[in-house]
């Protein structure tokens, strides 16, 4: 059995993360051996076109890495429907993934999809208090929420729900929000005034389905903030499993607290949704850990911990937040085809057909 690379892999990636992204893509494609067309999203073409300066000075053989900028719906569409593009790889939202899965079919195209998610941090009433708390926070908060695997819903067991919440409240109003270029920034504005109006829509129609906001919810405005796309750190309480802020991707700082009573009713609750790409459990008692990630319909977990991406594990979601791996061994084999070889040792007559 030899694996063999699948020939030319068009590559489409999300503006977040653009050039860890642009990475994720290029390196294994290239490493089994295929032709990259690489497509970043365009409003942030620029770490790519840098990229490509280096490849080319690398001494790359022409046309083995290209790139191509352009629109979703035009470029993007091109690479995935094209009859010329043995393999489509793409990193971005669930319902452009929709549309790429479906462009590609033509030609019955290999196809990864790394798409959005809803992902739960889930807090036991057993889990180091403090530790879970900064957790939460870094979860939803780190790069302003604009992050596939953010921890957008907390599942907090009810009976700390009186003292965590007052401290989460207080200290993510304490979050430093301004310039991302500014060493003492902690978290930055949103991508463009189109995502802001869009994390803005989602945080009335959270007040509108009767959710109370206990930190932010609001446009930051004031000094230096005046004229970006600033969003304070929004946390929601009293939410309910239909709403659309428990839903839906924001992809902001915008977080979901839903409460539970037992272990049972965190994992229905975790996996109440379309999505299922990571989530993180909090808890002192091991075994019960272990025992509730293996219940989470999500193929990134972490116990007592949020966000640490190793190289070496299969990154992907379960359900619609995705199909297939990147990363590690699995991320290879994603751009390689495999053939069985049979050899015949001996040749002889087959005499399967009397008339020879
Ligand atoms: P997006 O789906 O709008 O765009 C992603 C890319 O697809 C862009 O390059 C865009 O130009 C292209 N595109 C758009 N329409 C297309 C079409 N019809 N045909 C072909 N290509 C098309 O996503 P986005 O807003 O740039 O990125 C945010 C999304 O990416 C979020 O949903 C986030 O969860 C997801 N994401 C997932 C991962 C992961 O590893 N699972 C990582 C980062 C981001």
């Amino acid at each position: 059995v030899v694996r063999e690379p699948i020939g030319v892999c068009g590559q489409i990636i999300p503006w977040n993360y653009p050039l860890l992204m642009a990475a994720w893509k290029l390196a294994p494609g290239l490493a089994a051996g295929n032709c990259c067309i690489l497509k970043p999203a365009e409003i942030t073409p620029l770490t790519a076109i840098e990229l490509f300066k280096l490849i080319a000075e690398a001494g790359f053989p022409p046309g083995v890495a290209q790139l191509v900028l352009g629109p979703g719906p035009t470029a993007g569409h091109a690479l995935a429907a094209s009859l010329l593009v043995d393999k489509i790889a793409f990193t971005g939202g669930t319902v452009t993934g929709r549309k790429i899965m479906a462009a590609a079919t033509a030609n019955i195209k290999k196809v990864t999809l790394e798409l959005g998610g809803k992902s739960p941090c889930i807090v036991f009433a057993d889990a180091d208090f403090e530790v879970a708390l900064e957790y939460a926070m870094f979860a939803i908060f780190a790069g302003q929420g604009e992050v596939c695997s953010a921890g957008s819903r907390l599942l907090l067991d009810k009976k700390l729900a009186d003292k965590f919440l007052p401290r989460l409240a207080a200290a993510s109003a304490l979050i430093v929000v301004g310039d991302g270029l500014h060493p003492e920034t902690e978290m930055g504005p949103l991508i463009t005034p189109a995502h802001l109006e869009k994390v803005l829509g989602y945080i009335a129609a959270g007040r509108d389905e009767g959710a109370e906001t206990i930190c932010g919810g609001h446009r930051l405005t004031d000094g230096a903030l005046a004229h970006g796309n600033f969003v304070a750190p929004t946390i929601f309480v009293n939410t309910e499993p239909g709403m659309k802020i428990v839903r839906e991707e924001i992809f902001g700082p915008v977080l979901a607290v839903q409460l539970f009573e037992t272990e049972e009713e965190a994992v229905q609750l975790a996996n109440d949704t379309i999505y299922g790409l990571a989530a993180g459990v909090f808890t002192g008692d091991a075994g019960k850990g272990l025992r509730v990630l293996k219940k989470l319909r999500a193929g990134i977990t972490w116990l007592n911990t949020y966000h640490p991406t190793f190289n070496e594990a299969p990154w992907g979601g379960y359900k619609q937040s995705g199909l297939g791996r990147e990363l590690g061994t699995a991320g290879l084999d994603a751009y390689l085809e495999t053939k069985q070889i049979n050899i015949n040792l001996r040749p002889g007559r087959l005499n399967w057909f009397g008339g020879v």
